[in-house]
Formats: C-alpha cells, structure tokens, sequence
C-alpha cells in the first residue's frame, strides 16, 4: 500500500491491531460500536448466531457480556442480560413474560415506586392490568393469584423502605400454582444476602446502581433467567427498545462486583449495630430491621440479613426528620442505596412521593420515616454524626 495521507493515517492508525499474546488481567474496556471480521463470510455466520462473536454494541458488547457472565454466574441463573438502568431490566423482565393485552400482573404493594408506575401508567395503556397486594399476607396473595390467574407475579426479596422480607418459597409455590412467573427485584438484597432463583424465582432483577456497583458512579441493570429459553425476549428487548448498558457502566459495576461480599458484610455488622444503639435510644422512636427470628428472614444470609436500617424519630414529624437529615455532617442525603458510604433518604418526599398522604399511610410510611442504607465506614463515627443529629432535631442540648 502506497504512504497513506495524514487524514486517512488520523482515522485507521493504530486500530484493529489484535490483541496481544498476553490476556488481560481484567476486562477492558470494549468501546467500540461495532466490530469488524476478516470477511463477509464470517461476518454472516456471527450475525446468523453460527459462530459466537460481537457485531454491534447494541446487540452485544465483550464488556457487557462479562458483567452479565458475572451477574448470572453469582445469582446462579441460565442467562443474563444487562441494561441501561434498573428500570430497564425491570421493564425487560416483565416483558419477558410474555406480557400482552389482556394479561394481568400481581404485584407486591411494596414494590419500588418508579416499578408501580411503570406498571401502572405505562404498561396499563397496553391492557396489562396490576393489582397490588401486601405480600406479606400470603392468605391474600394465594387467593388474589387463584381469582386473578396473573401471568406474572413481582416482589422485593427485602421491601422499600421498611425492610419486610418476602417469603420467597411461599411466593414461588402460590405463583407457580396458579400458572404465574415470579419475578424477584434482588437490588436491596443483593445476590450475596439472598439468591431468588435457588428458591424456585423465575427472573432476578437488579438495579446495579445500588449494591453491585457500591460506589454511587455508574447506573445499570440486569435480569437473570433461571430458564435459558428467556435469553431470546430478554435480548430482543436489549436490541429493539435499546436501553443497553453502556460499556464504561458494565466496567465499573464489574468493578464494584468483585468488592460485594466484603462490602455487604461489612455494612451489615455496622446496620446491626446501628439497629441495635438506635432501638435503645431515647430519641429515636421506632427501629425498621429485619428480624433473625422471622422464617422469610433465615433464609437470608446469616447473620448479615440487611444492610439498611428505617427508623421513625422519637418526633415522628417530616420536620424532624428534616432537621436530623440536615444536621448530618458524615451521613450523606442521596436518593439512593447501597453504596459505600451511609446516605439518607426520606421516603415520603423521595421514593414514595407520588403517593398520596392517605396511601402512604396504609403502606406504614410515616411522614417521619428515615431510610439509612449502611456504608463501610468505621461505625462509631457513624453513630456519633447520627447521636448529634437526633440532638439537633429534638433542641437537646
Ligand atoms: N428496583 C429497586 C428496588 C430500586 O430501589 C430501584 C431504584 O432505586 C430500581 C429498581 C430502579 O433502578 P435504577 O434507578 O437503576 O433504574
């Protein structure tokens, strides 16, 4: 080939070069749209599916499929597949499902706010009908399932904000027994605390923003099937609708993976101790952690359980709860979870703020509510930013 111009040599040099003998330690970062072949002919046999390999980004990605790989590997499923944003893989998984006019879904009444909505706002103007029931009375959801024969049935493994923790067993038996899939959202638990489809779930969710990145730098999601059959709807939806995780995300939740079990043990062992100091405490008034007695509860990790404490002030007003929030100086106010620091949300001005006062208070959250997902950090220091704090908010001096 003759010297190439400077224009040509500032587009192709340096590209396509294979990869090295050596493997890399870690997964790199694939950014790059789409891939090239040596000819046309393998180009055909990867698109028609013969031969295994990348095309297009949107259809698939060596980043992405590591994470996805990782994801399904430790929630033990068939299949994987990653997204955009927790939101994302929500709506992927429903859709899954088989969802069509005509279908109905059960749905946890505790499930995340933007999953209602979801379900309520958009997926109802395609005549897929929800009715929410609590979950935590199995009486109600057996006979609802029996009455309603829903498609599809969904719930938390640990429920937002007050960390009920779904009996997932019991959920499986009633779904299954009424012809329904169960679609497990794992995000609070995270597969180190819990692994729904080991307990007979059909579809894990996860918002890999929370526990699986841990660091509050990237957003994703991901859908684990139990059945490899899924794989086709759950990557149609990746290519048609297109909310794919982007490759910097996948390497940074791939990153944030390999910490999960040494951080959720960690922000467990400080929660526990923060139930346990804040229970005692004269100004705190109520104490949300899951119980190590109850059956739903065993069947979690021991004797980590959860990693998130709610509590209600010994003032359980929204101007309390403001004023403590404010008064923090370590504890940071972020509408998130699972990171590794402590952050603190207020429910009824954040994740349930599009319900109405009287809903609200059917559900059990208080205007007063506070929800602290444990970070890593030393736990004394913790506890004193929040013992100042609750001085602040109830004028103790
Ligand atoms: N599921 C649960 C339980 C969540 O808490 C969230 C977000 O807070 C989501 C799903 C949605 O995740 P994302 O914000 O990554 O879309």
């Amino acid at each position: 080939m003759t010297e190439q111009d400077i224009r040509t040599k500032l587009v192709h040099a340096g590209e396509r070069r294979g990869l090295p003998d050596a493997q890399p330690v870690a997964t790199p970062i694939y950014a790059s749209a789409t891939f090239t072949y040596d000819s046309m002919a393998e180009m055909d046999r990867v698109f028609s599916g013969e031969k295994q390999g990348f095309v297009y980004t949107r259809y698939g990605n060596p980043t992405t499929a590591a994470l996805e790989e990782a994801v399904r590997a430790v929630e033990e499923g068939a299949v994987a597949c990653a997204y955009a944003t927790g939101m994302a893989a929500v709506h992927a998984a429903l859709l899954a499902c088989d969802l069509r006019s005509g279908s109905t879904v059960l749905a946890s009444q505790d499930v995340y706010g933007a999953t209602t909505n979801l379900l309520n706002t958009i997926l109802i103007n395609f005549g897929v009908k929800t009715v929410h029931v609590d979950f935590s009375d199995l009486e109600t959801v057996r006979a609802k399932a029996r009455e309603l024969r829903p498609q599809v049935m969904i719930a938390e493994t640990i429920s937002n904000p007050l960390l009920k923790v779904c009996d997932i067993e019991a959920c499986v038996q009633i779904a299954h027994e009424n012809g329904a899939r169960l679609i497990v959202d794992n995000t609070f638990a995270s597969p180190y605390l819990r692994q729904p489809l080991k307990l007979g779930a059909d579809l894990v969710v996860h918002s890999a923003t929370k526990y699986l990145s841990g660091h509050a730098d990237a957003m994703g999601g991901v859908v684990v099937s139990r059945d490899e059959m899924d794989k086709g709807a759950l990557v149609s939806v990746m290519k048609l609708v297109g909310g794919v995780l982007g490759v910097w995300e996948a390497h940074e939740i791939m990153r944030g993976l390999k910490t999960l079990g040494l951080r959720i043990e960690r922000q467990c062992t400080n929660a526990q101790r923060l139930a346990a100091e804040l229970v005692e405490h004269n100004l705190v008034g109520r104490v949300y952690y899951p119980d190590s007695a109850d059956k739903a509860a065993r069947l979690l990790r021991q004797p980590f359980l959860c990693a998130l404490v709610s509590i209600e002030l010994q003032e359980n007003t929204r101007a309390a709860a403001f004023s403590f929030m404010n008064s923090l100086k370590l504890c940071v106010r972020s509408t998130s979870l699972g990171d590794v620091f402590t952050s603190v949300l207020h429910p009824a001005t954040a994740s349930h703020r599009d319900l109405l006062p009287a809903r609200r208070r059917e559900l059990g959250i208080s205007d007063g509510l506070i929800r602290i997902s444990v970070g890593i950090e030393d736990v004394e220091d913790v506890l004193a930013d929040i013992e100042q704090a609750l001085k602040v908010a109830h004028k103790v001096e």
